[in-house]
Protein backbone atom coordinates (compact mmCIF):
# COMPACT_ATOMS: atom_id res chain seq x y z
CA UNK A 1 0.00 0.00 0.00
CA UNK A 2 1.01 3.15 -0.87
CA UNK A 3 1.11 6.45 1.54
CA UNK A 4 -1.75 8.42 0.37
CA UNK A 5 -4.81 11.03 1.87
CA UNK A 6 -5.75 8.85 5.12
CA UNK A 7 -3.12 6.21 5.52
CA UNK A 8 -2.05 5.67 8.72
CA UNK A 9 1.87 5.68 8.10
CA UNK A 10 4.27 4.59 10.66
CA UNK A 11 7.85 5.57 10.65
CA UNK A 12 11.52 5.44 12.24
CA UNK A 13 12.87 8.66 11.66
CA UNK A 14 15.98 10.71 12.87
CA UNK A 15 16.24 14.75 13.19
CA UNK A 16 19.39 16.06 12.59
CA UNK A 17 20.41 19.83 11.72
CA UNK A 18 22.98 21.10 9.17
CA UNK A 19 25.76 20.12 12.12
CA UNK A 20 24.85 16.80 12.64
CA UNK A 21 23.31 17.06 15.89
CA UNK A 22 20.29 14.92 16.75
CA UNK A 23 17.76 16.36 18.02
CA UNK A 24 15.12 13.62 18.14
CA UNK A 25 15.05 10.28 17.15
CA UNK A 26 12.44 7.43 17.13
CA UNK A 27 15.14 4.90 17.32
CA UNK A 28 14.92 4.02 21.13
CA UNK A 29 11.34 4.47 21.40
CA UNK A 30 8.28 3.38 19.41
CA UNK A 31 7.84 4.35 15.69
CA UNK A 32 5.84 7.38 14.88
CA UNK A 33 2.30 7.11 14.22
CA UNK A 34 0.59 9.58 12.05
CA UNK A 35 -2.57 9.92 9.60
CA UNK A 36 -1.52 11.40 5.98
CA UNK A 37 -2.97 14.21 4.70
CA UNK A 38 -3.95 16.12 7.65
CA UNK A 39 -0.97 18.35 8.68
CA UNK A 40 0.13 16.31 11.41
CA UNK A 41 3.54 16.21 10.47
CA UNK A 42 5.79 19.35 8.77
CA UNK A 43 4.79 19.82 5.39
CA UNK A 44 7.94 19.08 3.73
CA UNK A 45 8.06 15.89 5.19
CA UNK A 46 4.64 14.84 4.35
CA UNK A 47 5.28 15.79 0.75
CA UNK A 48 8.60 13.84 0.84
CA UNK A 49 6.65 10.93 2.12
CA UNK A 50 3.83 10.49 -0.36
CA UNK A 51 3.78 7.70 -2.57
CA UNK A 52 6.23 5.70 -0.34
CA UNK A 53 5.24 2.58 0.50
CA UNK A 54 6.84 0.17 3.66
CA UNK A 55 10.35 -0.81 3.65
CA UNK A 56 11.24 2.84 2.14
CA UNK A 57 14.36 4.34 3.55
CA UNK A 58 14.95 7.78 2.76
CA UNK A 59 16.87 10.91 3.85
CA UNK A 60 15.29 14.47 2.71
CA UNK A 61 17.07 18.02 4.11
CA UNK A 62 13.89 20.58 4.49
CA UNK A 63 14.44 24.63 4.77
CA UNK A 64 12.62 26.23 7.68
CA UNK A 65 9.42 27.06 5.17
CA UNK A 66 8.99 23.69 4.65
CA UNK A 67 9.50 23.25 8.65
CA UNK A 68 8.64 24.94 11.30
CA UNK A 69 8.76 27.81 9.74
CA UNK A 70 11.09 30.92 9.64
CA UNK A 71 11.73 32.38 12.73
CA UNK A 72 9.68 35.45 13.12
CA UNK A 73 11.43 38.57 15.25
CA UNK A 74 7.60 39.83 16.32
CA UNK A 75 7.43 36.77 18.51
CA UNK A 76 10.50 37.80 20.80
CA UNK A 77 9.40 39.95 23.86
CA UNK A 78 10.69 40.74 27.13
CA UNK A 79 9.71 40.74 30.51
CA UNK A 80 10.98 40.93 33.91
CA UNK A 81 11.75 39.04 36.38
CA UNK A 82 9.17 39.61 39.34
CA UNK A 83 6.89 38.75 36.51
CA UNK A 84 7.92 35.28 37.18
CA UNK A 85 6.13 35.22 40.59
CA UNK A 86 9.43 33.86 42.65
CA UNK A 87 10.05 31.01 40.13
CA UNK A 88 13.51 31.32 38.88
CA UNK A 89 13.30 31.96 34.83
CA UNK A 90 15.97 30.18 33.76
CA UNK A 91 17.31 29.18 29.64
CA UNK A 92 15.55 26.73 27.84
CA UNK A 93 12.91 26.73 30.58
CA UNK A 94 8.91 26.66 28.52
CA UNK A 95 6.40 29.05 29.76
CA UNK A 96 2.71 29.02 28.91
CA UNK A 97 1.14 32.19 27.99
CA UNK A 98 -2.33 33.74 27.23
CA UNK A 99 -1.96 35.88 24.19
CA UNK A 100 -4.42 37.50 22.16
CA UNK A 101 -4.49 34.41 19.81
CA UNK A 102 -5.10 31.93 22.70
CA UNK A 103 -2.74 30.03 24.77
CA UNK A 104 1.14 30.35 23.56
CA UNK A 105 4.05 28.29 24.69
CA UNK A 106 6.98 30.86 25.23
CA UNK A 107 10.97 29.65 25.72
CA UNK A 108 13.07 31.62 28.07
CA UNK A 109 16.41 32.30 25.24
CA UNK A 110 18.48 35.24 27.72
CA UNK A 111 18.21 36.14 30.87
CA UNK A 112 19.96 39.45 31.94
CA UNK A 113 19.42 41.22 35.39
CA UNK A 114 16.13 41.75 36.05
CA UNK A 115 15.59 40.88 31.86
CA UNK A 116 13.91 38.04 30.87
CA UNK A 117 13.93 37.49 26.97
CA UNK A 118 11.21 35.22 25.22
CA UNK A 119 10.63 33.66 21.93
CA UNK A 120 7.29 32.63 21.07
CA UNK A 121 8.85 31.21 17.79
CA UNK A 122 8.50 26.80 17.78
CA UNK A 123 12.37 25.84 19.31
CA UNK A 124 13.13 24.74 15.34
CA UNK A 125 12.02 27.39 13.50
CA UNK A 126 14.34 28.92 11.45
CA UNK A 127 16.28 25.82 11.90
CA UNK A 128 17.02 23.65 8.21
CA UNK A 129 16.59 19.94 9.20
CA UNK A 130 17.38 16.82 7.53
CA UNK A 131 15.33 13.75 8.15
CA UNK A 132 16.19 10.48 7.99
CA UNK A 133 13.36 8.18 7.72
CA UNK A 134 12.22 4.77 7.33
CA UNK A 135 8.53 3.83 6.43
CA UNK A 136 7.74 0.82 8.71
CA UNK A 137 3.99 0.64 7.83
CA UNK A 138 0.77 1.77 5.89
CA UNK A 139 -2.46 0.76 6.25
CA UNK A 140 -6.07 2.74 5.73
CA UNK A 141 -7.11 4.16 8.52
CA UNK A 142 -10.06 3.20 10.62
CA UNK A 143 -13.58 5.22 10.76
CA UNK A 144 -12.45 5.98 14.56
CA UNK A 145 -9.10 7.03 13.94
CA UNK A 146 -10.83 9.27 10.99
CA UNK A 147 -13.49 10.92 13.27
CA UNK A 148 -10.51 11.15 16.79
CA UNK A 149 -8.43 12.85 13.92
CA UNK A 150 -5.11 10.55 15.05
CA UNK A 151 -3.90 7.42 15.06
CA UNK A 152 -4.27 4.68 17.10
CA UNK A 153 -1.64 2.18 18.28
CA UNK A 154 -1.24 -1.16 17.62
CA UNK A 155 -2.85 -1.75 20.81
CA UNK A 156 -5.98 -0.52 19.86
CA UNK A 157 -7.95 2.01 21.59
CA UNK A 158 -6.49 3.14 24.83
CA UNK A 159 -8.35 6.27 25.67
ZN1 LIG B 1 -8.65 8.08 19.52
Amino acid sequence: MQIAQDTVVSLDYTLTNDDGEVLDTSRDAEPLDYIHGRGQIVPGLEKALAGRTTGDAFTVRLEPADAYGEHDPDLVQTAERAQFGGEDPEVGLQVRAEGPEGDQVLTIVAVEGDVVTLDGNHPLAGVPLTFEIKVTGVRAATKQELAHGHAHGSGGHDH
